[in-house]
């Protein structure tokens, strides 16, 4: 089945040819449709699964026909356990985002390093923002980075936020969200914390394994 199946903006699939991506991935296959459609997701997917572009293709694809506001606000969030995907994601999301018509600014932030350029950054304001949770409600204290007009939340790797002890700050930040938003879950396992965290705070979601 090839990508032009999926309903994908034509700047993306350019994108995803550059990256030699010659057909989606079953979790491509079966998450980017049902992201699209704007419910809540929860994806059972192992790294190297292909998850990045799961829901970043998704993502974008949505994030194109919205009309960029100015200064920026943030409509999209990723929350990831380290700095390493944080910076993995980013890099994806940018090259898959780079013949958009629509010029996209990501904010990749995480903790373990000066919080000022971060800030500076912030300023005006970011359309996509991919964070470690520690750091971004530092950022929030702030007064760096408001999430009220969040309409996507990701939980990238959500097994590995909650073993590395995430679970009070990702309630903080649930907390300041808009209620009324898409939530995307991606997880490689799924241990009984987290599948109360599902519980919690999804809408009953499409749940998609490969
Ligand atoms: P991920 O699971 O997102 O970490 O991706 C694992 C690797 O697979 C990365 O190097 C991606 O660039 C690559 N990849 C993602 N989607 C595809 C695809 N449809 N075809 C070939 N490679 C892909």
């Amino acid at each position: 089945m090839p990508f032009t199946t999926l309903n994908l903006h034509p700047a993306l699939l350019r994108a995803i040819t550059q990256r030699g991506y010659a057909e989606p991935t079953p979790i491509q296959l079966a998450a980017i449709p049902a992201i699209l459609q704007g419910g809540d997701v929860v994806a059972s997917a192992q790294t190297g699964s292909g998850k990045t572009a799961a829901f970043g293709l998704p993502l974008l694809q949505q994030w194109n026909l919205q009309r960029t506001s100015t200064p920026r606000k943030v409509s999209t969030l990723i929350l990831v356990p380290t700095r390493e995907l944080a910076t993995q994601v980013g890099d994806t999301l940018r090259s898959l985002a780079q013949y958009l018509p629509k010029p996209i600014k990501l904010a990749i932030v995480f903790g373990g390093i000066s919080i000022n350029p971060q800030m500076l950054h912030l300023r005006g304001g970011a359309d996509i923002v991919i964070a470690t949770p520690g750091r971004l409600l530092d950022l929030i204290k702030h007064n760096a980075v408001s999430l009220s007009f969040v309409q996507t939340l990701v939980l990238d790797e959500a097994d590995r936020l909650l073993e590395l002890g995430f679970a009070d700050e990702l309630t903080q930040l649930l907390a300041l969200l808009p209620p009324q938003r898409q939530n995307i879950l991606f997880s490689a396992t799924f241990p009984e914390q987290l599948s109360q965290l599902t519980e919690d705070f999804l809408r009953t979601p499409t749940r998609i394994e490969v």
